[in-house]
């Protein structure tokens, strides 16, 4: 950090949270980065904040954060969710927090909002009145670029050189360097650099009628050349892991006949060229990528498979492809021009399962489509979610994995009202007969899953305390409550633990159970003359009463043998605790 009464320009960062650009903790997001990459460009001073580092200064050091607002040059809060959902590590901001924002702020100071959450907030009619005050519609950073030019305040696109100048800027810039998932308590932190590959959609012309991106015309792309060299730059500031987003369909990345054909031509090439160019770098450690579009693969298997097999070659395991169905009813499919249709959705499932379900180092399947539904598109009835179903379990029937199936519900402008029964059945029966035998064939018991990052303690977000002492020192290692975690990468599955385990700490687990959505997993390689009752406990076949004679006739025997190992080894443990030995132990206990 600079002098606190340097005069600088303070950049908020609310988190981004779109299906093609994450921006919440552990990612960090590119338009933030976008906009710290200007202030570089222009060699202006200035100071990068999660809005989380924000609530704490506000509730713990409110006179430092009014110091800090009364040196600044201006205020950049790049705002991502219109309705922040539920989150585990950070919560964007919220349009309350944001007015908040604005009355801290002094007076005639420089302030610039952008983000989807503002353009959203502003279509539902909230008009901040204050001076200097500019709410960006188009690119953020280039308004931003605009008025440091100018002063003035303008609405403004990048150019193509501003984006490669502002991406490379960001990505050695503070929204990097001093983010606080950069370096974690206990080692590396879990900072996912998030990219973004391109802009706009192949369907330009005639796209899903729900959909945003249509309207940005002709898909703009960046090179693998540019991307590679912007990730370079990322690792010299220390990121290990990187997600490609900011891809509608990472099939039709640089295709051929995008102006000219409904479906154009999958190109095996740049992307092979971008994946294997990463992957180069040592430094790379998890690489994920999102989103395809399951009728470009059906309708083009051949180059489809030549990218399936370099995507699984090149990605981190546990990857997953989101295929926008939206909907199996034809009906519902030409009402909205919806982008493929039950016999495409298959043909792509099965081509991305014969090669992505295999298991990779960290012990998930390699690669897996996610399947999205939308409920409330213009032409549903009862009968569409009878076919959804009928879609889903003939999938099933066919042995065919998916990784998530996401149901969302739409409603206002362009939609109808959602048939609730017919709705409610079907998520139920989804969640009961298709969501639940999934997880267990994804995540059988037993299995392990390495490197989970544990991130809260007795409840599934991650609060203010859990930064301190009290939850990340090694001493909290096995005492009675529940720890939740997960891997790195795209929609990581929830793993909780029985007891506690020090935040911000990595380890291998075993899964022990399953939940709706969630798992139970028991950490493995623990030092059986050190684990707690709790932890025992937590070992499938064991169960509070064997764990405490367990404990007893090793403390028993401990007090005879003095410093040496209570046992020679488990099994006269286990004989002596008169506890049947189970086959999880040897895996859960080191030297077991
Ligand atoms: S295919 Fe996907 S990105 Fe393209 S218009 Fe449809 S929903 Fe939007």
């Amino acid at each position: 950090m600079t002098e606190a009464t340097e005069l600088r320009w303070l950049v908020i960062d609310g988190y981004e949270d779109e299906p093609a650009a994450f921006g919440v903790p552990p990612y960090v997001g590119f338009h933030v980065r976008y906009v710290c990459g200007v202030l570089e460009r222009h060699r202006l001073p200035y100071l990068y904040l999660t809005v989380d580092q924000w609530r704490r200064m506000e509730r713990q050091q409110p006179d430092e954060m009014a110091h800090l607002l009364k040196h600044a040059l201006g205020v950049v809060c790049v705002a991502g969710a219109v309705v922040p959902g539920k989150y585990l590590r950070g919560t964007p901001i919220s349009l309350n927090e944001t007015q908040q924002l604005l009355r801290s702020v002094p007076s005639g100071l420089p302030v610039l909002m952008g983000g989807w959450a503002i353009r959203g907030w502003r279509q539902q009619g909230w008009q901040p009145l204050r001076p200097n005050l500019f709410l960006a519609v188009q690119d953020t950073d280039a308004t931003l670029d605009r008025f440091l030019n100018t002063g003035e305040w303008n609405h403004r696109r990048r150019t193509a050189e501003q984006w490669t100048a502002w991406a490379h800027a960001g990505a050695a810039s503070l929204a990097v360097r001093a983010h606080p998932d950069l370096h974690g308590v206990h080692g590396p932190g879990p900072l996912t650099f998030e990219v973004e590959v391109y802009q706009g959609c192949v369907r330009y012309k005639r796209g899903c009628k729900f959909c945003i991106e249509p309207k940005k015309g002709v898909p703009l792309w960046r090179t693998p050349e540019d991307i590679i060299e912007e990730v370079r730059l990322a690792h010299e500031a220390g990121v290990q892991h990187v997600r490609l987003g900011g891809m509608t369909d990472t099939y039709t990345y640089m295709a051929e006949g995008v102006r000219e054909l409904e479906y154009p031509i999958p190109n095996p090439e740049p992307i092979a060229q971008l994946l294997h160019g990463l992957r180069d770098d040592e430094r790379l450690s998890l690489l994920h990528t999102d989103n395809g579009n399951p009728s470009i693969i059906a309708e083009h298997l051949e180059p489809a498979e030549a990218i399936t097999k370099t995507l699984v070659e090149t990605l981190s395991d546990g990857a997953v492809l989101s295929f926008g169905l939206e909907s199996a009813d034809p009906s519902v499919h030409e009402a909205n021009w919806l982008n493929c249709d039950p016999a495409q959705l298959k043909s792509a499932v099965r081509l991305v399962n014969k090669h992505g379900r295999v298991r990779g180092e960290r012990g998930l399947p390699k690669l897996l489509p996610g399947l999205n539904f939308i409920a409330g598109l213009n032409g549903e009835t009862d009968a569409t979610y009878g076919m959804n179903l009928a879609l889903l379990n003939d999938l099933r029937n066919d042995g065919l994995l998916l990784r998530r199936i996401n149901i969302r519900q739409v409603e206002g402008e362009g939609f109808q009202p959602v048939p609730e029964a017919a709705f409610a059945s079907f998520k139920a029966t989804v969640r009961d007969t298709i969501d639940g035998p999934l997880l267990e064939e994804l995540f059988p018991l037993g299995q392990r899953l390495s490197e989970v990052h544990w991130e809260a303690h007795d409840g599934r977000t991650r609060l203010p305390v859990h930064l301190t002492e009290t939850h990340t020192s090694p001493e909290v290692h096995g005492r009675a409550g529940v720890t939740f975690g997960r891997q790195l990468g795209a929609y990581p599955i929830l793993i909780g633990a029985s007891y506690l385990i020090p935040l911000e700490t990595v380890s291998d687990v075993i899964v022990t159970g399953h939940g709706a959505r969630s798992i139970t997993g028991l950490e493995v390689d623990l030092n059986p003359w050190t684990m707690t009752e709790k932890q025992l406990a937590a070992v499938p076949g064991i169960g509070a009463k064997s764990a405490w004679s367990l404990v007893a006739a090793r403390a028993k025997a401990s007090r005879k043998r003095g410093a040496a190992a209570p046992f020679e080894d488990v099994e006269r443990w286990f004989a002596a605790a008169k506890v049947p030995l189970t086959p999880l132990c040897s895996v859960v206990m080191k030297n077991g």
